[in-house]
Order: structure tokens, then C-alpha cells, then sequence
């Protein structure tokens, strides 16, 4: 089919701006086909755009033979352009329709996709991964990234207004920061370096000069292993602030993952109701407890751990059964934690870290850092990493570093708790792991 050029049409209306008092008004709308549907003599056209439906209506003796042959012709998810009529009528979508007057034809869809997006059955994951934009047509994942959008306004906005500066530092780096095994190398010109698997360092070096950052960008892990959790680039809230410790920042975190909540609750009312889902706001504080009180408890219920050891997937499901809600987990074992995490100078096999949970899902880790560089170079060495390596690095401690903390919080984990979806590929566009790097 021939399809015409976007020429000099502009859209004057969207799908929101209609209404009942533009009665009679020329408008011009554009957008793709959601359904056509005949009955008798009229045909009703949706076409969908940027955050709705509008319904063109056509009238076999009123509508040019011209127009009607074309609207018949065209498939679901062609791209339209209409210049028409504003009728006020109460059962069209926005109490109002066009009755159209000229057509482009900006695409046609031609060719049958791989599965409907306007219901009936859907196929699994990857097959919507396949055709992602496509996908994202629905109205699901529609509500799904806008509620992401709103989640990361929130924390920009809460995040500056609490005297943050927002930074970006550099994502191609010479060294690791958290060990070396979930590292991506990449070809920098002739030498080897690494996809940022965080931002650690920089945001620590920053809170000498600027002591309140905060950083929200991607970082990438080449995660051995495929989970519901787990990608190879995520993106990232990072905080570090100087002159407090990890208590301190456990209470930014707090406020921040329940200002986030509020404010999607608030704001995101017909999202949440497309994902039939109700957001409760957390109170404050969240419960804490420490490392060894959770080993204990699992160790109560008859599960076997010891202490010492990283929390599995099955120990993280059985205490996610025990504690659903938001809990901290203090105090790890100080070998358990990367090299820049302060051990508690009263008790060194223990660390001023936490993990910030939600039911099984860790959702941030954070600490307070190591400011000394012999306690660093030390750290460093107990970790089988070569100081050497991050020279640069230690250097600025020379140079006045302040004691300092922060955290890391999982944007996409985040997302899995906001939407209540336990696969995080759903709240990711264009999600990355083992087996995809498309599209
Ligand atoms: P996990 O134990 O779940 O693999 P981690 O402890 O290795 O996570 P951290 O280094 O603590 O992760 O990173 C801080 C936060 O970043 C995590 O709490 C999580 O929210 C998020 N995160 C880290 N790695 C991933 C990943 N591969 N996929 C999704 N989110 C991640
Ligand atoms: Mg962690």
C-alpha cells in the first residue's frame, strides 16, 4: 500500500486534550490503529497515541468513498494521521470523536505480529523480549515504565533536595572495585580495561570535594548465572556522603525508598489499577537486625548455615518468609564484604555494612567506608587484590579524605518491589543477561 508523507501536518490535539467542549473544532490527531470496527453503516476507528485512545467515526453516506475505502483497508497497528471534526458524543473516550475529513497514511503494518498485545493469550518473556517495543505497547508495561519514570523523578527530587549533588563518573575504568570475577573487559584502544561495575571509588574520591553525591547510571556484572533478579547492566542509585556513618545513611535510605512509594502511590493512581496492584507505604523505621541474629534464626528453624557464610537463594527465601516487609541486615562479616567497608574498630571480624531487604529481594547494600589508606592497603591485600592497581585511588587519602558512607540501590529491584513483579526482565526495557544482548 502506498503510504504518504508527514509533509507539512502537524498534530494540533492529543488523545488527552479532546474533549466535549472542542465541539465543531478542526484538529488534526495522529497515532496507530488500536481497533477498527464495523457496524452497519458506520465504522469506528481507535487510533492510540501518546497517552490514549481517540475514535474516528465514519458514516457510509456522509464520509467521503475515498476515506471509507482506506479506513477499511488499513490493518491493526498502522500509523494514521486525520484531519477531521470534534463531535461531542458521551460514549467515545474522552466524551468526544473526530469525524475525519483527510487521511495520511504515515506506515502500514503489514505483516501479522508474532503475538496481540490487545489481549487473548500472551507468550512468555522472551518472545515479547524479541519484539520489545512492540511489546511495549500494551498497556501493562505501559503503566510499568510509567511508574519508573515517576520513580526516578522521585528520587532525583528527594535525592537534591536533601542537599545531594547529582554526578556522573565514568563507566570505562582501568581497575576493579569489587573483585575481578563479574568484570566485562572491553579493548581501550591497545590496552585492557572494564565496564564499571559500580562507582564506588569515584563516588567516595567525591565526598572529599563535594561531600553530599549521589549518582543514578548503569553498571554492568557479567552474572554467571540466569535469575529473576539478575542482569548484566542494571541501573544504579548511588549515594556517598562525608562526616557520617552507615546508620546515618541507613536513614537516608529509608526516607528515600518511602518518599518513592508515596509518591508513586500518589501519582500514579491508573497505573497501579492497570497492574491491579495497591501500594503500601512503609512506616518508619524499618526493623534492624543484625547478620548474626538472622543466621540465628535460620538456625532455629532448622535451616543449615553457618555463620560466616553468604546468605543463598534458598536461605533468602526462607527468611523472606520470616520478615516480608523492609529490614535491614547489619553488621556483616567483614570478610564477607568488598575491601572498602569499615570493620568496627572494637570487633574487626565485623563490619559496618547492611544489606536493605524487601521480603528475599536485597534491594541495596551500603556501609560505612574506610578512610584510612593503611587500613585500605591492608583491605585491599586481605582481599587478594594488588594495591598497586589502585594507586591513584589511595593517594587522595593522603590528602585529607573525610570518614564517609553510603549505598548502592538496585533502580531495576526497585522496580520489582514498586510493581510487585518478580521477573526484574519486566521492568527493564531492554533487559541484558548470558543469553541476551538483543535487541
Ligand atoms: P546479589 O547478592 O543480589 O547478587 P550484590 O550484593 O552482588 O547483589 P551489590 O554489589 O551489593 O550487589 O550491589 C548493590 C545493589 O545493586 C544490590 O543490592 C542490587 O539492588 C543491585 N544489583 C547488583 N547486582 C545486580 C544485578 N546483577 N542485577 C540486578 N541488580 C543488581
Ligand atoms: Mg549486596
Amino acid at each position: 500500500m502506498k503510504v504518504d508523507e508527514l509533509g507539512d501536518w502537524r498534530r494540533t490535539h492529543t488523545s488527552t486534550d479532546l474533549g466535549p467542549k472542542l465541539d465543531g473544532k478542526d484538529v488534526t490527531v495522529m497515532g496507530w490503529i488500536s481497533s477498527i470496527r464495523k457496524q452497519g453503516k458506520i465504522i469506528f476507528v481507535l487510533i492510540h497515541d501518546i497517552k490514549g485512545d481517540i475514535q474516528v467515526t465514519a458514516i457510509t453516506g456522509k464520509t467521503s468513498e475515498k476515506m471509507l475505502t482506506k479506513l477499511q483497508s488499513l490493518s491493526l497497528h498502522s500509523v494514521i494521521a486525520i484531519k477531521g471534526k470534534v463531535k461531542s458524543i458521551s460514549k467515545a473516550p474522552q466524551g468526544a470523536e473526530i469525524i475525519p475529513e483527510e487521511i495520511k497514511i504515515l506506515n502500514t503494518s503489514e505483516i501479522k505480529p508474532p503475538f496481540s498485545i490487545f489481549g487473548g493469550e500472551l507468550p512468555g518473556i522472551d518472545k515479547r523480549l524479541d519484539m520489545r517495543s512492540l511489546e511495549l505497547r500494551r498497556p501493562k508495561p505501559q503503566a510499568i515504565f510509567r511508574i519508573r519514570h515517576t520513580t526516578l523523578v522521585s528520587v532525583r527530587e528527594f535525592l537534591s533536595n536533601n542537599g545531594y549533588l547529582e554526578v556522573q563518573t565514568p563507566k570505562i575504568i582501568a581497575s576493579a572495585t569489587e573483585g575481578g570475577a563479574s568484570l566485562f573487559p572491553v579493548l581501550y584502544y591497545d590496552k585492557e580495561a572494564f565496564l564499571a561495575q559500580s562507582p564506588q571509588l569515584y563516588k567516595e574520591q567525591l565526598t572529599m570535594c563535594f561531600e553530599k553525591v549521589f549518582e543514578i547510571g548503569p553498571i554492568f556484572r557479567a552474572e554467571p548465572s540466569r535469575t529473576l533478579r539478575h542482569l548484566a547492566e542494571i541501573v544504579s542509585i548511588d549515594l556517598e556522603e562525608a562526616y557520617v556513618s552507615y546508620e546515618d545513611v541507613t536513614k537516608t535510605l529509608e526516607k528515600l525508598v518511602q518518599h518513592t512509594m508515596k509518591t508513586v502511590a500518589d501519582k500514579c493512581e491508573e497505573e497501579t489499577k492497570e497492574l491491579g496492584i495497591t501500594i503500601t507505604v512503609p512506616k518508619l523505621p524499618f526493623k534492624r537486625y543484625t547478620y548474626t541474629e538472622i543466621i540465628n534464626v535460620l538456625q532455629e528453624t532448622g535451616f543449615k548455615i553457618n555463620w560466616g557464610a553468604d546468605l543463598s537463594t534458598s536461605a533468602l527465601k526462607k527468611i523472606g518468609e520470616i520478615y516480608p516487609d523492609f529490614y535491614f541486615i547489619n553488621d556483616w562479616p567483614t570478610a564477607s564484604k568488598p575491601f572498602y567497608i569499615k570493620p568496627k574498630s572494637d570487633k574487626p571480624e565485623i563490619s559496618e555494612s547492611f544489606d536493605l531487604m524487601a521480603g528475599s529481594l536485597e534491594i541495596s547494600s551500603g556501609g560505612t567506608r574506610v578512610s584510612s589508606r593503611r587500613l585500605l592497603t591492608n583491605r585491599l591485600k586481605d582481599q587478594g587484590l594488588k594495591p598497586k592497581l589502585f594507586e591513584k585511588h589511595l593517594d587522595l587519602f593522603d590528602h585529607g579524605m573525610p570518614p564517609h558512607a553510603g549505598f548502592g540501590l538496585g533502580m531495576d529491584r526497585l522496580m520489582m518491589i514498586l510493581t510487585q513483579e518478580e521477573n526484574i526482565r519486566e521492568v527493564t526495557l531492554f533487559p541484558r543477561d548470558r543469553l541476551r544482548l538483543t535487541p
